[in-house]
């Protein structure tokens, strides 16, 4: 499957992305995941970034769609890909527009992931993400606790509250979703390729996008 994840941050995109690679093997693309990867690799890249993402701002699109660019065209997207926050401005959107044109790929679908805020600002402020940035596997304090207090299952490196995960931070980001991203809405229901799915529940949100793509 060829889909496109939208939602606030927090409203369950990367969960329901990994939820998803397990159907058919479609590879998860998160944009946030890759650039945290830069960051702690020191690239040119991730030094341009780190600002930005520590303020809980946008990374330029220049940057993202140059980045885009490159993963799209990796061999492993040929079986599918979930796109996980990107597009992320209407800018992103049109580029992307064009370079799938480019690349002869075609979507399936963009689905809506929708959640209320005090529900979004719960679970962000409760997250933890492994410090390893080849992992990155997410845990949340209260509902979803490792089982060693701070130490990843996965690969035994500390769990962290990532740094643009405060209570501040958080809400500029929500901020910045509503005026920056929310628009990408409406450009992708103009197009009749849009899904809106309540996602309360991962689980509600997997079983809506498959039925829909008759999976
Ligand atoms: P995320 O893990 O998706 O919440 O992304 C973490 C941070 O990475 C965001 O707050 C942005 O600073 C940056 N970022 C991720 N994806 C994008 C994107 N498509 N456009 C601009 N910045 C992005």
């Amino acid at each position: 499957m060829k889909l496109i994840l939208l939602g606030a941050p927090g409203a369950g995109k990367g969960t329901v992305a990994k939820m998803l690679t397990k159907v058919d093997g479609s590879v998860q693309i998160s944009t946030g995941d890759i650039l945290r990867g830069e960051v702690q690799a020191g690239t040119e890249l991730g030094k341009q970034a780190e600002a930005y993402m520590n303020r809980g701002d946008l990374v330029p699109d220049s940057l993202i769609m140059g980045m885009m660019e490159k993963r799209l065209q990796q061999p492993d997207t040929k079986k599918g890909f979930l796109l996980d926050g990107f597009p992320r401005t209407i800018p992103q959107a049109e580029a992307l527009d064009q370079l799938l044109r480019k690349l002869s790929i075609h979507l399936d679908m963009v689905v809506n992931i929708d959640v209320p805020r005090d529900v979004i600002l719960d679970r962000l402020t409760t997250r933890r993400t492994c410090s390893n940035s080849s992992c990155q596997a997410i845990y949340n304090v209260k509902s979803m606790p490792p089982k060693k207090e701070g130490i990843c299952d996965k690969c035994g490196s500390p769990i962290v509250q990532r740094e643009d995960e405060t209570v501040e931070a958080i809400s500029h980001r929500l901020d910045t979703y509503n005026q920056k991203t929310a628009p990408l809405v409406s450009y992708y229901q103009k197009k009749g390729t849009l899904k809106s799915v309540h996602g309360t529940s991962s689980d509600a949100v997997v079983q809506a996008v498959t039925s829909e793509l008759g999976l």
